[in-house]
Formats: structure tokens, C-alpha cells, sequence
């Protein structure tokens, strides 16, 4: 696996994260390099989509350059179901909800845990799942369940709060887990023939516990480059320098552009408490579908610990709100502001579908920043 290295290491000042001169010279050198071809990069996270568009990044790359936004926020591919099922649970008599303020305005089928708040329905917005595991502590006649999304980078943590909540064996807790794994929906997207994507900017945050290995494959099976990348602008625009590079050489690789934040293992350690509670199982995306392998389930260990376990609530088929094309966003297939609800129907305001609700949204960033 190789890191940034040779000329193309040189030639870049890592310590300059935000030098305007710099910038110009990366812009620049895109252009130069791109010339008339069209190359289709996907930005994998939802904070590279976030920084892309307050940096204005779409407006100065060459004509044929395209950056996408892909599936990485936690909020937006969690399935309907999933929303449903917290709201199902979150109608229980004695139930107290707590996730985090994105989820609060999601639409389910048929409506949201903001609705059922406004409805009487206890439920909490909270910063980390020991805020959830406090009320626990300070309520035991209420069952508190944690809503918990999210993906590699967030579960470790979620993870330790289980272990917590098991050494202080507290009963009135539980988690409600639809975390995912960023690769599978790497190559799901890859092997999609209606997204042409060239190359991945790689998620830098996911990547800090990962480490470079689970992307190898986009370079196997798939001959797809991708660059694990800080969040500054230089940090962005060298990376897609350097993916540009690789594919206009055909040289594709995986590289390490973001090395004052990720080392080339990730965090073994982290990774170690993520496995001690959780199994990989198969998991739906909003967009993607089903993927094999790609969510994560509380292992039976641990199972009083899981909400979906302890609450047998009856989820009906769900809905997805209607017009709207995040499914499509989030592959890749349709840029945000190409959908006919963008910024009339859907507003940040007045939310349709949760690329427009959460902050790191793809809808909300280009409506936020006008790309
Ligand atoms: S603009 Fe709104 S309705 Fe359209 S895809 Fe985005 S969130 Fe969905």
C-alpha cells in the first residue's frame, strides 16, 4: 500500500493547509492536467462534500471535472425502516428516545422523531450515546434507547458505551444500531453501470480507524483510484491532483494524502472494541439497497443491549417521501440541485428527504453554498 511519495510528495507543502497561493498553483495544475477530458471524482464523505462546497471548489475546476457527492452521511442512508422502527419504539409508554439532532428531523414512512416529540413522545436529542447512558442512570423507571448511526469512525465509541452500560449492568438501556461500513458501499457504487466514477476521494475521519487496506479492492477488482484525504483546502485539492494524475497515467492506486491524520493500519485498537460488540451483517441503504456485509449488528453477547432485540414493535412497508431522489444523490446518479424538489419543495427549511435535513447533506450543502 503506498503513501504520498516521490515528486508528487515534493512538490506539495502539507504543513500549508490553507495557503491561498498554493491553492491557485493546485487549481491551476488541475486544469492544466485535466484539459478537455471528463473525469467523474466522488467525494465519499459527507464533511469532504461540506468543505467542497464552502471552499467553492465545483465552481473553479475545469469544465470536464466533475466532483460527486457519494453516501457518506450516517443521517441520509439510514433506511426508512430503521427510522420507522426508532419511531415505532419511541410510541412505547415509558420509552425515552436520545440520537442526535440530524435524526430528529428525518422523515420515516409516515412521520419523525421531531413529530412524535411534538406528539408527547420522549425523545431527547443528545451529543454522544454516555449522554443517552447518563439519562439511563439518572431515570431508571424509563427504558432509554439510543439511536445510534454512523459509520467506522463514530462506533468505537458507541461501542465503549456498551461495555459501559454492561460493567455498570445498567437493564433500562439499549441501542438501537444502524451503523454501517463505508467499503461495501464503495463497491457498490464502483460496480454501478449508471455511475461512472474515475476516482474516490476517500473519507479521511472513516479512514483514521480503517487505516488504507479496505480500499485496496477499488484498485483490484475495479482499476479505480482513491486518495484518503484531510478536510483543508489544500489537503482537497492536492488529492484531486493526485487522482487526476493517476488517471490520466493509468496508474491507479490507493494513497495516503492525509498522513497528520491517518496511518496506513488505522487504529488496530479501535477497530478491536468495534469487533468485541458488534457482528458485520447484511444492511440496507437508503440509495444502495441491501449490502452484504456492510452494517453492524450488537453481537448476542450483548444482546439485552439491543433495542431491536428488547422492543418487538411492528414495522409496516415502508415509504420513501414522495419526488424525492436521494436514493439517486447518494449513488451519484443525479447532482443535488438536478432534483425538481431542490430548493423549492425541499429547502433546508422545509425538508423533503434527509440529504436536505442533515448537515452533512449533500442537498444541504449545495443549497447552503449554491454549487
Ligand atoms: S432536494 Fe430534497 S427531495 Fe430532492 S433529493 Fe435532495 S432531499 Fe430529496
Amino acid at each position: 500500500m503506498s503513501a504520498v511519495s516521490g515528486p508528487q510528495a515534493a512538490a506539495i507543502d502539507f504543513s500549508a493547509f490553507r495557503d491561498p497561493g498554493l491553492a491557485r498553483d493546485l487549481i491551476a495544475r488541475i486544469r492544466g492536467a485535466v484539459g478537455n477530458r471528463s473525469i467523474n471524482l466522488m467525494e465519499v464523505c459527507g464533511t469532504h462534500t461540506m468543505s467542497i462546497g464552502r471552499f467553492g471548489f465545483r465552481s473553479v475546476m475545469p469544465a470536464g471535472l466533475r466532483l460527486l457527492s457519494g453516501p457518506g452521511c450516517p443521517v441520509c442512508v439510514t433506511a426508512n425502516r430503521d427510522i420507522d422502527r426508532a419511531i415505532a419504539i419511541a410510541r412505547i409508554e415509558g420509552v425515552t428516545i436520545a440520537t442526535f439532532g440530524d435524526m430528529m428531523r428525518v422523515p420515516g414512512s409516515t412521520s419523525s422523531l421531531a413529530a412524535e416529540k411534538a406528539a408527547g413522545r420522549d425523545v431527547r436529542i443528545v451529543y454522544s450515546p454516555l449522554d443517552a447512558l447518563r439519562i439511563a442512570e439518572d431515570e431508571p423507571g424509563r427504558q432509554v434507547v439510543f439511536v445510534s448511526v454512523g459509520f467506522e469512525t463514530t462506533t468505537p465509541a458507541i461501542a465503549a458505551c456498551l461495555l459501559d452500560a454492561a460493567e455498570r449492568n445498567l437493564a433500562n438501556f439499549s441501542m438501537l444500531c444502524a451503523n454501517k461500513l463505508t467499503p461495501p458501499a464503495l463497491r457498490a457504487i464502483a460496480d454501478d453501470p449508471q455511475t461512472r466514477i474515475d476516482g474516490f476521494i476517500l473519507p479521511g475521519h472513516v479512514s483514521t480507524i480503517t487505516g488504507l487496506a479496505p480500499y485496496r479492492f477499488l484498485v483490484d477488482e475495479f482499476g479505480l483510484p482513491g486518495a484518503v484525504t484531510g478536510f483543508e483546502p489544500v489537503d482537497i485539492l492536492a488529492s484531486i491532483e493526485l487522482l487526476v494524475r493517476m488517471i490520466i497515467d493509468g496508474t491507479p492506486d490507493i494513497v495516503n494524502a492525509y498522513r497528520r491524520g491517518v496511518n496506513a493500519d488505522g487504529n488496530p485498537t479501535a477497530r478491536a472494541l468495534t469487533e468485541q460488540v458488534f457482528e458485520t451483517v447484511g444492511a440496507t441503504w437508503r440509495g444502495l439497497g441491501e449490502l452484504c456485509a456492510s452494517g453492524l449488528r450488537i453481537r448476542e453477547e450483548y444482546a439485552c443491549y439491543d433495542a431491536q432485540r428488547r422492543f418487538d414493535v411492528h414495522v409496516e412497508p415502508t415509504q420513501e417521501p414522495r419526488g424525492c431522489r436521494c436514493g439517486d444523490v447518494l449513488r451519484g446518479r443525479i447532482a443535488p440541485d438536478t432534483c425538481p424538489l431542490f430548493g423549492h419543495a425541499c429547502t433546508p427549511e422545509h425538508p423533503v428527504g434527509p440529504c436536505m435535513v442533515s448537515s452533512e447533506g449533500s442537498c444541504a450543502a449545495y443549497h447552503r453554498y449554491r454549487v
